[in-house]
């Protein structure tokens, strides 16, 4: 379970030209980051709509603070566009020592956010050692803090990546602890992948068409089918910039269709009303914890579905975004459960469902 850090033994601190006096130099009350490039290997080649891949960069952080350290992550899948380049570029930008007070959580998230466009990965990472910082100040656990239950959390999902109907049956083997499963559609296998996995299991399934469909009545027949075999909800199912379309497919569905790649934050909420009927919120897209907790409470107020998903994460940002899942319909949340080298203890899935550690901050623990 526990594996060697395999990038850098050392994380490296986010040092300023300032604060070049060397040892002493963070002496004061101030907040200090550090992070450290980190590779996550897949168990099975994961393949969407439009790639196939076998490692996921990620950049773990820590701030330090009082003798606390908060954890957090970045997660760098390639379609995102950030990298371990791009995110250490962001973050030795950050100097966290001008915060005095962790608690200002508003200000300092403004002060990130602020550093440069996008990035949302690089902040996230922020964001999330902050939150686990200050749940450890504050000695309880995020989720208490947002008056949240932790059993109303939603079984998580276990995705099935695309593949040939041997090896989608042996996935769907190997996913019996789970009570819903999620599947990759997309490609010209589409019906072939569901009736495999209706050979072995009637468990419930949601759909990822990551954008693959591109005729909408063609999509809505599909709909019409994957309904009668037992599909809860379909997310992303056409393109982006296919508005109109999109909007025409969820007044039309049987099921409800979900935003994934059509949205990034908060401020997008709004534009895809009456487009989807819900939003797929991750921290790697929205900047972290602060973020997602504004989306889900947009979305639950304009009478939106939520779902939380995750990248191939570590159990870091994992457990970070299950704090919120009494807030969603739907959690897809298994990102650390297709790696072979994760670092943390977090959150337990236990016959599918999610359990949140009883731990101040996030509750993660390294390994
Ligand atoms: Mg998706």
């Amino acid at each position: 379970m526990s594996s060697a850090l395999v990038i850098s033994p050392v994380f490296k601190s986010c040092a300023h030209a300032t604060d070049s006096s060397g040892a002493g130099a963070y002496s004061g009350n101030g907040m200090q980051l550090s992070y450290k490039p980190y590779e996550l290997e897949l168990t099975h080649v994961f393949t969407l709509a439009g790639s196939s891949r076998r490692t996921t960069p990620v950049m773990l952080t820590q701030i330090h603070f009082e003798g606390f350290t908060g954890y957090g992550e970045a997660s760098m899948p390639p379609y995102l566009g950030e990298s371990h380049q791009t995110v250490e570029a962001f973050l030795k930008k950050v100097d966290l020592t001008q915060f005095k007070d962790p608690f200002q959580l508003e200000e300092i998230i403004e002060y990130i956010d602020g550093l440069a466009p996008g990035n949302y990965a690089a902040k996230a990472s922020v964001d999330i050692a902050l939150h686990d910082l200050v749940g450890k100040l504050m000695k309880q656990p995020w989720y208490k803090i947002w008056g949240l239950n932790p059993q109303k959390v939603p079984d998580t999902s276990f995705t099935i990546g695309i593949d040939t109907p041997e090896v989608v049956k042996e996935k769907t083997r190997e996913a019996a602890p789970y009570n819903i499963l999620k599947i990759k559609l997309g490609h010209d296998t589409d019906k072939a992948m569901v009736e495999a996995i209706r050979e072995i299991t009637d468990k419930p399934l949601c759909v990822d068409v990551n954008q693959g469909w591109k005729d909408r009545e063609k999509a809505l027949d599909m709909i019409y089918w994957l309904e009668e075999k037992g599909v809860v909800f379909v997310e992303q199912p056409m393109p982006v910039e296919a508005i109109e379309d999109m909007a025409w497919l969820t007044a039309n569905s049987p099921l409800p269709t979900i935003a994934d790649e059509a949205l990034q934050g908060p401020a997008d909420i709004q534009k895809l009303y009456g487009v989807y009927d819900g939003i797929n919120i991750k921290l790697m897209k929205c900047g972290g914890m602060r973020a997602a907790h504004k989306m889900a409470s947009i979305a639950g107020g304009m009478n939106m579905k939520v779902m939380l998903g995750c990248m191939t994460e570590t159990s870091c940002a994992v457990t970070a975004m299950a704090h919120l899942g009494h807030l969603a319909q739907w959690a897809d949340l298994d990102g650390n459960l297709l790696i072979n080298n994760d670092v943390f203890d977090g959150l337990r899935v236990v016959k599918g469902k999610v359990i949140l550690p009883e731990r101040p901050g996030i509750g993660v623990v390294p390994v």
